[in-house]
């Protein structure tokens, strides 16, 4: 069986490290908010050129606590994609403001400019572009947008650790970046966590306080908060993993070079590599129009592909109420219908590669174009 993620190579790799950490962590007794967070905040801020991160319970409170951070709330509008994860909106019902859907470009699986343009009104308080599968939206065109109508950017950075525009990294190009450290993403702990990444100390240290009750003295709260911090167990495996990101990063990027090699002449469209921009390839996600028959034959063969996401977010039953049907955002319907995520991590060996290519390739012959 070809998995389409891996994680246990990768503890194999470092469980001695990993063990120790972990043991050293129980020993000393110090569980929330200790070393470990605030050594591995330093790391990320560092990372993503930003001056502040701050560790949270997961990927999804990033985004919330970067929204109540930004005073977003009842009677705003967050322009976002449809084609994500629910999380992105989840975040924005939660602070009371309302998720405003802008189409996709289907080249990229990101937010469309354009669409993002028509969609803002003067109810638009922020735009919330998701960097899906690794592959950085369109930054610079979604600032020229949002600056100069005053809209906070927050960045939905949870697929795309290490991912770089114009060599900037994402979650310092927006007001805010929104880290998951969820198992599979590319930095992934062993369990839930996630964090916020600033250069604005305002924004860091109001994030700061509503992690922790809506406070900055214990036992003195000044605004309904919540609790979400990153456990002292996760940082202290993070920051095993943490020096390992970059060499994984580059092997996702070969794994993905190599596929789209192996692939070329088939009838599947592959993910095209941005030029000036860094995708990370936390998926490596293929289109086709015969998407049951090759997950089917792939199947046969032992080989797990996934779709991500199979209904776009406007036809979800929660966003109903947004009264959205079927053609509204057509761009995302297309990709939902056609998407599919062959196997990539960075242990995938170069073998088990040859066979999901050559898997899609016998069942994909050029004669059915
Ligand atoms: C994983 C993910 C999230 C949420 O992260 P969690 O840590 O699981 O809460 C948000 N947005 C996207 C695009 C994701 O893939």
């Amino acid at each position: 069986m070809i998995s389409i993620l891996d994680l246990t190579e990768q503890y194999r790799a470092l469980k001695g490290e990993i063990d120790a950490a972990v043991s050293d962590v129980f020993a000393n007794g110090h569980f929330i908010l200790g070393p470990n967070v605030r050594e591995l905040e330093n790391a990320i801020a560092g990372y993503t050129a930003c001056t502040h991160a701050v560790g949270l319970n997961s990927g999804t409170d990033a985004l919330y606590l970067a929204l109540r951070a930004l005073d977003i709330g009842p009677g705003d509008e967050v322009i976002t994609s449809p084609f994500t994860f629910v999380a992105t909106t989840e975040a924005i019902g939660m602070t009371g403001a309302t998720p405003v859907f802008a189409d996709i470009d289907l080249n990229t699986f990101n937010l469309d400019p354009a669409a993002v343009e028509n969609a803002v009104t003067p109810r638009t308080a922020a735009i919330l572009p998701v960097h899906l599968y690794g592959r950085p939206a369109p930054m610079r065109r979604l600032l020229e947008i949002a600056r100069p109508r005053g809209l906070a950017v927050i960045e939905d950075c949870a697929q795309a650790i290490g991912a770089r525009v114009d060599g900037a990294p994402v979650g310092s190009l927006g007001d805010a970046g929104c880290f998951s450290f969820f198992p599979s993403k590319n930095l992934g702990g062993f369990g839930d966590g996630g964090m916020l990444t600033t250069s604005s100390a305002a924004l860091a240290d109001r994030v700061r306080s509503l992690r922790a009750h809506g406070g900055r003295v214990k036992y003195h709260h000044e605004e309904l908060g919540i609790n979400s911090r990153l456990d002292e167990i996760q940082a202290a495996i993070l920051r095993v993993k943490f020096p390992h990101l970059e060499t994984w990063t580059e092997s996702r990027r070969a794994i993905a070079r190599r596929y789209n090699e192996l692939l070329s002449g088939t009838t599947v469209r592959t993910p095209e590599d941005p030029h000036e921009d860094r995708h990370v390839y936390h998926q490596y996600t293929i289109r086709t129009d015969r998407r049951e028959d090759l997950q089917r034959a792939l199947r046969a063969s032992d080989i797990q592909t996934m779709i991500y996401y199979p209904v776009p977010l406007h036809l979800q039953e929660v966003h109903k109420p947004l009264g959205h049907r079927r053609g509204s955002f057509p761009n995302s319907e297309l990709a939902a219908d056609t998407v599919l995520s062959l196997p990539i991590y960075p242990e995938l060996p170069a073998d088990a590669q040859d066979v999901v290519a050559d898997a899609v390739r016998r069942a994909t012959p050029l004669a059915e174009v």
